[in-house]
């Protein structure tokens, strides 16, 4: 008699942990979709410290790179996106990397392991243009060559950035030390010409910034729906 109570309240005790255990599981699936889905980025405003970029007109390609990282990185913030940037003030990234050549290589190489230590979903790397013909201008934006994700992703951001420009630019294939050797979608901004005096005065203009750190917001949204969606060309790992 007494074994037969305590198999019942055994089974009873059973049922009620199954119970709790499928209550937990119901709970966890409605609040993961009742949570926003957070991206994560990495941003990498070009130089810095010593390495000033280019120039042009008293100011300095390395200024113009962080301050575009920030306007950027609180837009992104905003729309769901968490940020990681490789330097947040006036100072290179060679600390990364102390052993090795030359600074600029190891500021390079910095950024690199910095991006390849984040499961990111991709990887902006802003810096600003010049060109001895002082009539060209407009953000161009660049992958790595033969890099299909790197594309579609400039692709995407350029056509953004078309929008908010008077010129209109394609994305370009490119060779760059940072771009070639970040394993994920990486892609490079060239925000503007220094060379040219109207994006020059642009690039000093909080609210134009703006305008393009939104552009290369609704480019990445758009890339990244491309690629969850299936028989769309999407992300793979390379
Ligand atoms: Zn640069």
């Amino acid at each position: 008699m007494i074994g037969l109570y305590v198999v019942v309240i055994r089974r009873r005790m059973l049922m009620t942990v199954i119970l709790c255990l499928v209550w937990l599981a119901i709970f966890g699936i409605v609040l993961a979709n009742l949570l926003p889905e957070y991206k994560l980025v990495v941003i990498d405003p070009g130089h810095g410290g010593i390495d000033g970029g280019t120039s042009g007109g008293g100011i300095v390609e390395k200024d113009i790179n962080l301050k575009m990282a920030h306007i950027l990185r609180q837009v992104l913030e905003k729309h769901q996106y968490q940020v990681i940037m490789t330097r947040t003030d006036d100072s290179d990234v060679s600390h990364f990397v102390p052993n090795g050549a030359s600074r600029y290589r190891r500021d390079l190489k910095g950024r690199v392991k910095l991006a390849g230590r984040v499961r990111a979903c991709g990887v902006i790397s802003l810096h600003v243009n010049w060109h001895r013909d002082t009539w060209r201008r407009g953000a161009i934006v660049y992958y790595q060559k033969s890099e299909t994700q790197g594309r579609v992703l400039a692709e995407s951001i350029q056509e953004e950035l078309n929008s908010v420009q008077a010129v209109q630019r394609e994305a370009r294939a490119a060779d760059f030390y940072v771009l070639r050797n970040i394993v994920i979608p990486a892609v490079l901004v060239e925000i503007g010409f220094i060379s040219n005096p109207e994006d020059r005065r642009l690039m000093q203009d909080d609210a134009y910034l703006t305008r393009q750190a939104e552009a290369i917001r609704v480019g990445l949204d758009t890339y990244l729906r491309l690629s969850d969606h299936p028989g769309e060309p999407g992300p793979t790992p390379r």
